[in-house]
């Protein structure tokens, strides 16, 4: 059992830099919680003042009812698995997962059982003699896993476990991550700047943007549920399309104004804050997915320029240009015959829809 309640959490580090502003949140046992967010957003920081390899500056770390900011790292019981694999390069495989069963003076029949279940969890007994540098990527990082797994920890922190492999070896070993986790049903925190691996592994993903949480949600919700436009953008493969334009209010009747001269009657407000309804012309930012979007005839939605068209297989990107030249990105299904410059029409899929606030960059949405 652990729960890991994070209150109010800032890191400062010397010289000023504020790392981690006010980070709350209460893992509960057995979350796969992913922290995702852009390079320097503050995501190993507060993993390692989890682990306790880095001071907290302020607010209350409590793990299973107790108070652990001053907990050595090693009484905290929790492992972790870092991106550089960190092997001790003279051991064997078997001497590098037993490592800290042995400092530990855990008898020697009992660490032999240990290595080989969680060399076999991972698929490497035929490696626990050779050294790491005769390794590959991926076999190096399995190792790193299994001397984590030995230590039969409450939880398990992952700092971009991936990060050193081709995507390939990602893709796979991301499968076996889940599938260990599965099997362990401990809490994990993995952290990552990959989005795709936050939304294919966690239960529940916290992204952070300037050490300020943004969101915590499950991947679905925040793919389809994005708070604000940092949100909006940072999740989901091809970007979220974002264009200004103007909510307008106009005898009780809603139009969305676009920049490139077509208009839109909003037919469902009610999902909209009141205050942004009330005012006469309010300037929004409107978000829609590629896969929202849709071509249609020549009578109806709005005309755009074909630039570049990428085919992807299953799947079509199309790069088109508004008229007054924003680019949009389309994903499509057909498979389409454009060689660019062509106009064609779209038409956007208003339920799913988002508008931002110009200022805040928070949704409008109630
Ligand atoms: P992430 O893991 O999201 O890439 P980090 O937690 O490593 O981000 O870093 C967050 C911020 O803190 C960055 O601006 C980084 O430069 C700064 N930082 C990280 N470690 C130190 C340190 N030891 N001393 C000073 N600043 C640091």
């Amino acid at each position: 059992m652990s729960t890991i309640e994070l209150k109010n959490i800032c890191k400062v580090y010397d010289g000023g830099v504020k790392a981690v502003d006010n980070f709350s949140m209460k893992i509960e046992n057995g979350e796969f919680i992913v922290f995702v967010g852009p390079s320097g957003c503050g995501k190993s920081t507060t993993l390692r003042m989890i682990a306790g390899l880095e001071e907290i500056t302020s607010g209350e770390l409590i793990i299973d009812d107790a108070y652990m900011n001053d907990t050595e790292p090693k009484n905290r019981n929790l492992a972790m698995v870092f991106q550089n694999y960190a092997l001790y390069p003279f051991l064997t495989v078997y001497e590098n997962i037993a490592f800290g069963l042995k400092l530990r003076k855990i008898p020697k029949e009992e660490i032999r059982e240990k290595v080989h279940y969680a060399a076999q969890m991972l698929d490497i007994e035929d490696l626990l003699e050779r050294k790491p540098k005769a390794l590959s990527g991926g076999q190096r990082q399995r190792v790193a896993l299994g001397r984590a797994l030995v230590r039969e920890a409450n939880a398990y922190l992952l700092d971009e476990p991936l990060s050193n492999l081709d995507a390939k070896l990602r893709g796979a070993m991301r499968v076996e991550i889940v599938n260990l986790y599965k099997a362990l049903n401990k809490t994990f925190i993995y952290v990552t700047h990959d989005q795709v691996e936050a939304m294919t592994m966690g239960t529940r993903i916290v992204v952070l943007n300037k050490g300020v949480i943004q969101q915590i949600d499950t991947p679905v919700n925040l793919y389809d549920y994005p708070v604000n436009k940092f949100v909006a953008g940072f999740i989901g493969t091809p970007q979220m399309n974002l264009l200004n334009a103007k909510l307008c209010n106009i005898e009780k009747k809603h139009f969305l104004k676009f920049e490139f001269n077509y208009e839109l009657e909003l037919s469902n407000t009610e999902c909209i804050k009141e205050a942004y309804l009330e005012v006469e012309e309010c300037p929004i930012c409107f978000g829609i997915r590629s896969e929202d979007i849709s071509i249609c005839d020549d009578k109806q939605g709005t005309e755009v320029q074909v630039q570049f068209i990428e085919m992807l297989g299953s799947e079509t990107l199309l790069y088109v240009n508004t008229l007054s030249n924003q680019q949009l990105i389309i994903k499509t299904s057909q498979r389409l015959n454009y060689s660019g410059g062509e106009r064609i029409h779209i038409t956007f899929n208003m339920n799913r829809a988002h508008l931002f606030d110009c200022e805040t960059e928070y949704t409008i949405k109630k």
